[in-house]
């Protein structure tokens, strides 16, 4: 058994046990549900799947559509008109509460059920077949397999649905609702009664946590922006009254719903689900909030967790490096008189704003005095930010003004993603970059004090990366 279904699967055991919390009642058909059921299930950014206990039992998905379709609604939107029909300020209050805004009407957030009736009216639809049949296309995407419906819990919520009727007529009296609050109301009860599993509901989830695309069949369901303002607006609203509770303990982006489904997102991580029915005061599934809680202090996952770095930046700095070429006793002679010319600094791994700032700090130190040749090492690099190549080049071309040479070792990717800004020589590796530096010291190129431009080559040229 590989290791991450072995820890889920201990957990899974460990948390069977908790009893307490009551199945939802007040839709007539989920107080059918069987309070022992429950899995967990985790999808990686990679598409890897795992879970334990009752992960492939469907039950109906209920709010945990709500970040789903308010993402399909802000595709169809754009975040301003959006803001402007929807509030993102957390309600604070129960998943039924009449939170709209004094005056205008606007609900106070999309996961509670006023604001995401609104956000479901606001999907583009000519009618609400369409509009029904455009949120189980989007859910099923978010899925990657085709979604169904649980028709009795349908026909239970409509034929109980009244103060979620209620709720869509004072929006629609407030002037908040265009749509219809019968039809509308409809359409959102299809939407809650769509068939899920836990796994399924962790794909879902890895999507939003995978900048909208999903890891498990590769379509891009939502554009990043969107996934990004969803798991903010999940992070703030999304767990009912306990949303601040949860933020505080557990820490990441989620959303649970009546019929006992939570997810919750580890951005660029992975999307995890819980299905288990009893539910707690707030609303939220009792072993779901115990199982990320234990999950999130295990692995470390909450947000605002300063992330502790395993690796150094900065691999080695220091002068006196000598490339491969063959050099006669005269070349040898003078390289070793002027080793301190040249200084290395290598450098691995990602490379955002802290990496680039103590990046720029080990070149700093070692910057030869008289001026010299930096051979910045960056082939272990694999990847910076745009913000941090901005930072990257700014730094460098200010150690070129000096009068330093600037060569730069590393990978194409690498150099194509910060090639806008250089002004630097480039090499496909170490030993070509110390050689070049070498060539240009036997020559008696030596660098004194701020360089001509050099015809696209030299530090102060800023004409590409090529060699
Ligand atoms: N269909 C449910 C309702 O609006 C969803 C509620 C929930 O899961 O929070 O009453």
């Amino acid at each position: 058994m590989d290791p991450v279904t072995k820890a889920l699967d201990e957990l899974h055991r460990r948390i069977s046990g908790l009893k307490g919390g009551e199945v939802a009642s007040y839709i007539p058909k989920l107080a059918q549900a069987d309070p022992e059921d429950f899995g967990i299930a985790i999808t990686s950014m990679g598409g890897r799947r795992y879970q334990a206990g009752k992960a492939d039992t469907e039950f109906t998905i209920q709010s945990v559509s709500k970040p789903f379709v308010y993402a399909l609604a802000l595709t169809d939107l754009g975040p301003d008109e959006m803001l402007r029909r929807v509030g993102a300020e957390p309600s604070g209050e129960a998943f039924n509460a009449i939170s709209l805004e004094p005056g205008t009407g606007r609900p106070a957030n999309p996961m509670v059920n006023a604001g995401a009736i609104a956000t479901t009216a606001l999907v583009s639809a000519a009618d609400p077949e369409a509009r029904s049949a455009r949120i189980l296309d989007c859910l099923s995407a978010f899925a990657g397999r085709r979604l169904g419906y649980d028709e009795e819990v349908y026909a239970s919520e409509v034929a109980t649905g009244d103060r979620n009727r209620a709720l869509a007529y004072l929006m629609r009296a407030a002037g908040s609702l265009s749509e219809d609050p019968y039809a509308v109301t409809a359409t959102y009860f299809r939407q809650c009664s769509v068939l899920v599993t836990a796994a399924d509901l962790a794909v879902m989830a890895a999507t939003l946590g995978n900048g909208g695309r999903n890891p498990v069949t590769g379509e891009r369901v939502v554009e990043r922006s969107v996934a990004v303002r969803t798991l903010a607006v999940m992070a703030t609203c999304g767990m009912y009254d306990g949303a601040g509770e949860w933020l505080l303990s557990v820490g990441l982006p989620a959303k649970s719903g009546v019929s006992g489904g939570l997810i919750a997102v580890g951005p660029g991580r992975f999307g995890v689900a819980v299905y288990s029915p009893p539910l707690d005061a707030a609303g939220n599934s009792v072993r779901g909030v115990a199982a990320l809680t234990a999950m999130s202090e295990r692995l470390a996952l909450h947000l605002m967790h300063v992330p502790v770095h395993l690796t150094a930046t900065v691999t080695d700095t220091g002068h006196g490096a000598r490339s491969s070429r063959a050099r006669s006793p005269e070349e040898s002679a003078l390289l070793n008189a002027s080793s301190r010319r040249i200084v290395v600094v290598g450098a691995q791994g990602e490379l955002e704003f802290t990496e680039t700032e103590q990046l720029l700090g080990a070149v700093e130190g070692a910057v030869p005095e008289p001026p010299g040749w930096l051979v910045l090492d960056l082939m272990a690099v694999t990847g910076i930010r745009p913000g941090s190549a901005a930072m990257l080049a700014a730094g460098l071309a200010d150690v070129a003004r000096r009068g330093h040479r600037i060569v730069v070792a590393a990978q194409e990717p690498f150099l194509a993603g910060v090639g806008g800004y250089s002004g630097w020589r480039a090499f496909a590796g170490r030993d070509d970059a110390v050689a070049w530096c070498e060539d240009q010291l036997l020559a008696g190129e030596l660098p004194v004090g701020p360089p001509a431009a050099e015809g696209g080559s030299g530090p102060s040229a800023g004409a590409g990366c090529g060699p």
